[in-house]
């Protein structure tokens, strides 16, 4: 088709802006043809830019022949020039911010035309499979719900560094290129040319930088900057994602988080919520203990319950053990009063004590007073006085239902920390319309880790790590315990926490070499290590660092919070899938040998088998291993691609596209 020149013509109007007050004036309107249809003589398209839609409109027996060749061409994401009259419409589209007039056609010019779009363009309640609307993102994103959430996302950037602009804060920008810093994550590396077998990494947070902006003197700094890490990926996590990094001098925890609450009331406004300061403060254990969870959903008030004494004389083992045990095992307890709540069918109550299972425990006893009284999973140990401790304990007045948890505090707060959710959820106790903040303060400084085997490795030892990073000052009060009981000792940091999601955290850093010496003993880095790694930090340090402190704000989850998305990936312009790919342009994706040898990089062979079936008169040598290894392999995830779990080998099968699996083995 011989496309038309855009040549001189200039938009009078955009599409969404036009009213019954513009009926009679002659406009020209660019833009997408959202639809095209023929109705009688009339044919109608549908024209979309991105301030609106707006309908055009052409009797096929009064308009001239030309006009009429072109309008029968048009079909759907056709780009077009269009100049016509405004009228007022007979029917009227009360759906549409324009929908009570149209546009008379005049002239029309066809800039580009388009195949028919793979996905639909339009929004629609069926949304389509992810992958393919990833892989056709520049076509997703002209959906109108796309479009709303990225005009979103850039306004509460533009207001996030209004804002700290008039607070005085001062925008850098800090190295991609740089050195590794422990963020707790994995590090994405990237090879340098010029200094073979040396690499840089991606910075996972541009922590020590604007620490060092700190001892520079910069007492405000503030950056929206990617960090990039490279760990097992959630619905609220992306390889690549982006913050609003803080930091300030001179400074304790509340003048930080005094700067984050006026932000955060502003940011909500965007959205039409109200929230208002002080947010409420909750030590660490304190979330634990009544929430089970450093990132409480306060919007449901109900709180985990110890139960543990009300079973020390309980025929009951499981619950009398714990009683027994002096602390280490606990009976704790969810309780949810209510018709909805006792109406728990068993089948529901099936389905919980499943999820149960899968976050680690034995089973979910429960006690459930119903429409026909009392029902429980340890009926015959409640006599008539436990039953009514337990009501009185749980306030349980009519009907209701109590889970229990029994076990050390950690799978306890885990088990009732999610089914708190999920039933909060269910019995419809989580107001959409409610923005529930709150600073969870006071974390621990260190925890135990298991060490891991990474990349195929012997397995590390265990150790004390950062919860938050190695920089962090540990409480003040707490110092002692740094090398008496580092479990024990808290640190000076904090989460800011909406709706249950974590949106930001900090922490008051450490500014004198002596105590961050002391920091590095403690998670197992010696002098030497600290000196190689940190050296730059040691020196800053000891060249009069002030006192300072900050936060770093995750940009994408707040927006999806404001968006009301579920998933990060809805107000990302060019998200990567859960396997951490970008299927639009295949990245990642293998390089030219000649890149590698440039770069003195050598990449282990992988063989790809096509399977389904596997015939073999005898197997290969380098195969017996992963066929015997197969044999007994699960699959742990089904999805496009997968991992198996192979005796301690990582095989990929890939079933995207081939019809058919393809195994990869390391040779
Ligand atoms: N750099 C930290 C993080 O990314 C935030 C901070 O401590 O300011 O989690």
């Amino acid at each position: 088709m011989r496309l038309d020149r855009l040549g001189d013509f200039q938009r009078t109007h955009r599409n969404g802006e036009l009213r019954p007050a513009h009926a009679g004036q002659a406009v020209r309107l660019l833009g997408w043809c959202r639809r095209a249809r023929n109705l009688g003589s009339l044919i109608f398209i549908d024209l979309r830019d991105r301030w609106g839609v707006v309908q055009l409109v052409a009797d096929e027996t009064q308009v001239e022949p030309e006009l009429l060749a072109k309008l029968r061409l048009v079909r759907s994401e056709f780009v077009l020039a269009a100049e016509g009259v405004v009228a007022e419409r007979e029917a009227k589209n009360p759906n549409l911010p324009t929908g009570e007039v149209e546009v008379r056609l005049t002239a029309l010019r066809i800039l580009n035309t388009a195949q028919t779009p793979p996905i639909p363009v339009e929004d629609s309640d069926q949304e389509a499979n992810e992958d393919l609307r990833l892989k056709y993102r520049f076509l997703d994103l002209r959906r109108e719900k796309l479009q709303r959430s990225l005009l979103l996302r850039s306004e509460t950037a533009n207001l996030i560094r209004n804002y700290f602009r008039q607070h005085e804060f001062i925008e850098f920008e800090t190295p991609i290129l740089t050195k590794s810093t422990p963020e707790g994550a994995r590090d994405y590396l990237v090879p340098s040319r010029v200094h073979k077998g040396e690499f840089f990494a991606l910075p996972q947070s541009p922590q020590l930088f604007k620490q060092l902006l700190q001892v520079a003197g910069f007492e405000r700094y503030v950056q929206i900057c990617r960090c990039f890490r490279d760990e097992d990926l959630r619905a609220d996590r992306q390889p690549e994602f982006t913050q609003v990094d803080v930091e300030m001098s001179f400074v304790r925890a509340e003048d930080i988080q005094g700067i984050m609450e006026p932000l955060m009331v502003e940011v909500s406004a965007l959205v039409g919520r109200t929230v208002a300061g002080p947010f409420p403060r909750l030590p660490y254990r304190d979330a634990m203990e009544l929430y089970g969870s450093d990132k409480p959903d306060l919007r449901c008030a109900v709180k985990l319950q110890d139960a543990t004494n009300l079973f020390a004389a309980s025929e009951f083992n499981l619950f009398r053990a714990a009683a027994e045990s002096g602390g280490t095992r606990r009976v704790r307890a969810l309780a949810f009063a209510g018709e909805q709540a006792g109406s728990y069918s068993r089948k529901q109550l099936d389905e919980l004590q499943e999820s149960a299972r899968q976050l680690g425990a034995g089973g979910l006893p429960y006690v459930k007073w119903g429409k026909d009284g009392l029902s429980s999973s340890f009926k015959k140990f409640i006599d008539a006085s436990l039953e009514a401790s337990l009501r009185e304990r749980f306030g349980v007045t009519g009907e209701g239902l109590v889970l229990f948890a029994v076990g050390s505090d950690d799978q306890t707060s885990k088990v009732l920390g999610e089914l708190r959710l999920r039933l909060a959820r269910a019995l419809g106790l989580l107001d959409e319309s409610r923005f529930a903040f709150l600073w969870v303060v006071d974390f621990p400084l260190l925890e135990w880790s298991e060490g891991e085997a990474a990349g195929g490795g012997p397995r590390e030892p265990g150790r004390w790590v950062a919860c938050h990073h190695p920089f962090t000052s540990p409480h003040p009060e707490d110092m002692d315990l740094l090398e008496t009981d580092p479990g024990r000792c808290r640190a000076v940091a904090y989460d800011l926490v909406l709706n249950g999601y974590e949106v930001g955290g900090g922490s008051i850093r450490i500014h004198d070499a002596e105590t961050q010496a002391r920091m590095f003993r403690a998670i197992g880095i010696g002098e030497e290590e600290a000196r190689e790694k940190f050296g730059f930090l040691l020196d800053a340090l000891a060249y009069g660092a002030p006192p300072h402190g900050g936060i770093a704000l995750g940009l994408d989850r707040l927006v999806m919070l404001l968006a009301g998305a579920d998933n990060i990936r809805e107000v990302i312009a060019f998200p990567k899938t859960a396997q951490a790919r970008c299927l639009m342009t295949a990245a990642p994706s293998p390089v030219a040998p000649r890149q590698l040898r440039e770069l003195g990089i050598q990449t282990i062979q992988t063989q790809t088998y096509r399977a389904g079936v596997m015939f073999f008169e005898t197997v290969p040598p380098e195969l017996t291993g992963p066929v015997q290894a197969l044999r007994q392999a699960t699959l742990r995830r089904p999805s496009t691609l997968s991992t198996l779990s192979m005796d301690g080998e990582v095989v990929t099968v890939e079933t995207s596209n081939l019809g058919s699996p393809t195994f990869e083995f390391e040779e």
